[in-house]
This record gives C-alpha cells, sequence and structure tokens, in this order.
C-alpha cells in the first residue's frame, strides 16, 4: 500500500496501531484500543496491513452515474475472496463455502448394483420373441452380502435392491414380472439390455471434480461429500461484518416510541439477510446523529472486520454524518447508480475493512443490499459471483416507465387464465417494508424499457434467486 495523505490506512503490521490519515497534516489513530487525533508534520512512510483485502482504493472510478450492469461489472471486478480457510466436520460445514474442490477420490456406486428386487441374468441368454425360462443358482446377493462367484450361463440369480450385480449378468427383471417355480424363472420377452441396473460411478467417476471452490454447501453437497466416504471438508472461515443503523430518530424495538422516533426495522432485517448468506454479523446498535460517534464506532468496528454495513445517513444531508466519517477516516465513493429505488449507495474502505452504506428507507435497502452488495459479500467470502435467473413472466399492469434506468417493482406471481403472470404491489413506496413481504420477487424493467402492457413479458427474479427462502 502506497505512502498516502489523502484519506487512507497508513497501517502497522499487528494492527493494534493502525492509522488513517483524515486530511493533509492530520491523523486519526489507534493505539491499542484508543483512538487518537494527531496532526503530523510530514507524510508517513506506509506499513503493510497483515491481510488487506482488496486493492487500494478499490471503489474508485464509478463516475458520476453507473448503469446498474456497470456497477455489478466494476465490483465483481475489484472483489476477491478475503477469508482463510478451515476444515470442519461434514456436519458443522454445511451452509459454508467450499474452500478446496471435492475430487471424486473413487467411483460412486463402487460397484455394479442392483436396483430393484428381482433377478439378474446375462441378457444375451434371452429369447427376443418368447419367454425364456432361467435355472436359478443357489444363493443370492442382497445389500452387503454379495453373490461372491461369476453367474454361469443360462442361468440367474436372486438379488435384492443395493445388491452387488454379480459378474456375468448384465440386467435385472422386476420380482413382479416374472414366474418361479421349481427353482427356474421364466422371463417375458421384451427385456431391455441392462435394465434395473446402476452401474459403477455413475453418480460419481473416480478423479472428477464433483463439486466446485465457491460452492455453497447445503445438505445435498454435505451427502455427495458423505457418498465419498469423506468426513470433513476445507470451508472459508465467515464473513466478519459489522452491522449499525445511523439516524437520531431511531430506537430499539421494545422501547416506548415516541412522537418524531420510528422502531429499526432495517437492522433486524439487514441481519437476517447477513446470516442467510453465512457472514458471522456483530450488532453495532444504532449510531446517532453525532459526528464524533459515528466516526468512532466506524474506526473501531474497522479494527477487527472485513467489512461494515450501515444503513442511512449517507445521503449529503445536514445530518448525514456516516458519509462523511467514512470520507475523513478512510476512502468513500458515492456511486450514483442508475437504479430506482436505489440511490444513495455508497462504497468505500476503512482500514482493512470494506464499507457499504446502504440507503436508509427501508425497502431501498433491502433491494440495494440484495442487488448490490449480495453478490460482493458472496465473491469477498469466498463464493462465486452469483448470476440470479431472470424468468420472463407476463405482466398483468400497465406502466409508463423512465428510459435511461433500470427500475425494480415489486412482484407477485399469479395464475391468470391458468397461465402464470406477475402483478406489482400497488403499495410501493420505498419506505412501505410489508410490500417485501406480500412479494415473491422482483420485476426488473431494463433501461431501455419505456414502458409495460399487460401480457408483455418482463423479467422476473424470484426471492430464492437472491437467496432469500421462499
Ligand atoms: P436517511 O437515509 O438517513 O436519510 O433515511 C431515510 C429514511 O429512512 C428516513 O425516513 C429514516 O427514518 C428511514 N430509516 C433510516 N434508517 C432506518 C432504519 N434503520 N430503520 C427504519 N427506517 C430507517
Ligand atoms: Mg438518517
Amino acid at each position: 500500500m502506497a505512502a498516502s495523505m489523502g484519506g487512507i490506512v497508513l497501517g502497522s503490521a499487528w494492527r493494534r496501531w493502525i492509522v488513517v490519515v483524515g486530511g493533509p497534516g492530520e491523523a486519526l489513530c489507534w493505539r491499542g484500543d484508543d483512538l487518537v487525533h494527531w496532526t503530523l508534520a510530514r507524510p508517513w512512510v506506509t506499513a503493510a496491513l497483515p491481510r488487506p483485502p482488496v486493492q487500494d482504493d478499490c471503489f474508485a472510478g464509478a463516475g458520476p452515474r453507473l448503469l446498474a450492469g456497470e456497477a455489478l461489472a466494476l465490483l465483481q471486478a475489484r472483489v476477491a475472496p478475503v477469508v482463510a480457510a478451515e476444515t470442519l466436520p461434514l456436519a458443522a460445514a454445511c451452509g459454508r463455502l467450499l474452500a478446496e474442490p471435492l475430487i471424486g477420490e473413487r467411483d460412486v456406486p463402487a460397484f455394479d448394483n442392483v436396483a430393484v428386487d428381482g433377478f439378474a441374468l446375462a441378457h444375451a441368454d434371452l429369447a427376443p420373441d418368447r419367454p425364456t425360462r432361467l435355472a436359478l443358482v443357489e444363493g443370492r446377493a442382497a445389500a452387503g452380502h454379495p453373490y461372491g462367484s461369476p453367474l454361469p450361463s443360462g442361468r440367474a440369480v436372486r438379488v435384492l435392491t443395493g445388491g452387488a450385480l454379480p459378474a456375468g449378468a448384465d440386467t435385472v427383471v422386476m420380482q413382479e414380472d416374472v414366474e418361479v417355480a421349481a427353482g427356474a424363472v421364466t422371463v417375458p420377452p421384451g427385456l431391455r439390455p441392462g435394465v434395473n441396473r446402476r452401474r459403477a460411478g455413475e453418480d460419481i467417476r473416480a478423479g472428477a471434480i464433483v463439486l466446485p471452490v465457491g460452492r455453497r454447501l447445503r445438505p445435498q453437497e454435505i451427502g455427495v461429500a458423505a457418498s465419498l466416504g469423506r468426513t470433513s471438508l476445507a470451508v472459508w472461515q465467515p464473513l466478519n461484518v459489522a452491522l449499525l443503523s445511523t439516524g437520531d430518530e431511531l430506537i430499539e424495538p421494545g422501547q416506548p416510541l415516541r412522537h418524531g422516533q420510528a422502531y429499526d426495522s432495517n437492522r433486524s432485517m439487514l441481519q437476517g439477510l447477513l446470516v442467510g448468506l453465512g457472514c458471522q454479523v456483530t450488532d453495532l446498535g444504532i449510531c446517532a446523529d453525532r459526528p464524533a460517534v459515528v466516526a468512532e464506532r466506524l474506526a473501531s468496528a474497522a479494527r477487527d472486520h472485513d467489512v461494515i454495513i450501515s444503513s442511512g445517513g449517507v445521503s449529503q444531508g445536514d445530518e448525514d454524518h456516516v458519509a462523511r466519517s467514512v470520507e475523513r477516516l478512510g476512502r468513500l465513493h458515492f456511486w450514483q447508480i442508475a437504479v430506482k429505488p436505489g440511490r444513495p449507495l455508497a462504497f468505500g474502505q476503512l482500514g482493512g475493512a470494506i464499507f457499504v452504506g446502504l440507503p436508509g428507507n427501508p425497502v431501498a435497502a433491502a433491494l440495494c443490499f440484495l442487488l448490490f452488495a449480495r453478490p460482493m459479500l458472496i465473491r469477498l467470502a469466498g463464493g462465486a459471483w452469483p448470476e440470479p435467473t431472470r424468468y420472463p413472466v407476463p405482466a398483468t399492469f400497465t406502466l409508463p416507465k423512465k428510459p435511461g434506468r433500470r427500475e425494480y417493482l415489486r412482484g407477485r406471481l399469479v395464475t391468470a387464465d391458468g397461465h402464470l403472470a406477475v402483478e406489482r404491489i400497488a403499495r410501493e413506496g420505498s419506505g412501505i417494508l410489508t410490500s417485501l413481504c406480500e412479494a415473491d420477487g422482483l420485476i426488473e424493467l431494463a433501461e431501455d424499457r419505456q414502458e409495460v402492457r399487460p401480457g408483455q413479458a418482463v423479467d422476473f427474479l424470484p426471492f430464492s434467486e437472491l437467496g432469500l427462502a421462499p
């Protein structure tokens, strides 16, 4: 990291002594746990931070007005994983992101086996146009108990589901489809070769990459690892995220509400969204609109978090101290993204931590989180950049739209005349949080779109594509 007086961490190697320049000739420093204000006589030489998470000032150059796609491309290009790996037992690894590819160490299943209860035989022994009677050998193949020797030509053997298919047999006839009498089985014509046989390696081939680095380990991925005989997996440690709300009007739920106050809803909502991404969240509470309080809380959080997320206070109004504090302590860039609802949105760096300033209005905070912060956090946490699938669905409504910006409406799926369609949630102010409870997902209207008419297809992003369970 280069020496700078422009508002960047100068830093120390042991993170107990981090210096943040506030402006020409002055500095805010951490000494141990204390935030100290210094006046500098001359520029300092920078020492490297132990693990700078991203390139210096990585959010610079966003320009005055970004299209949503440009903003996402910038974020994608500029962030990389910042977390370390650890090895966890399978059960504890569920929900984490994989830090090493899962390689097929062996074939799964390990041997050809039987898919139904019935009789195993060689297809070549069957007559194509009439029933075939095959004498049964002594013994059987059951799950965990192989038959043990090759099947002689012209014979059949009793087999149960999961048993190893004896050598010499290639096909299994279901017990419901045959007649068994006097130590022989009569097989009707028309049996397809290889039917009811599970091939060795049909699930996983030895040597194959089964799961790539960055894959979220859901219960099914954990099951796959167990099917390979794994007891543990290398996963990324959770991203440490500090979360705060800002605003003198906000109070904690549970407190009596006075005139002019509102309960802090963003923090609980964002906490849920972050936990859903597997982040380790530190709750920094509500920050009053007082510059010193805001600066101290941000500076302290920057010491031991990968990311700091705030909501509110990032406009350039009189009481918007978050933005100004970040600007003073580190670097900040307002991204004027051509998206509705969305602005203001800010990205910056505070010491080794990335700062994301979300809008205060709850719906805008949620949407900016889902659309811009979420993919960035997933990438920082070691995951692959997510690309949500958009489903074209006919709209039920009419809407004139301003071209040049991307718009998101809250949408609910309905069936109209037996066909799928999407309607918009009528109450759509960016403070109306219940609208997100009524919605199934977001309707995305591209920049060049000028209107929506009933029956026209719109792009629908189900909440599940944005990581929200249905
Ligand atoms: P701000 O971005 O701080 O100007 O806030 C914009 C609007 O969002 C104001 O009406 C705030 O009261 C509201 N707001 C800001 N933060 C929160 C929060 N954490 N919970 C609920 N509403 C909020
Ligand atoms: Mg505010």
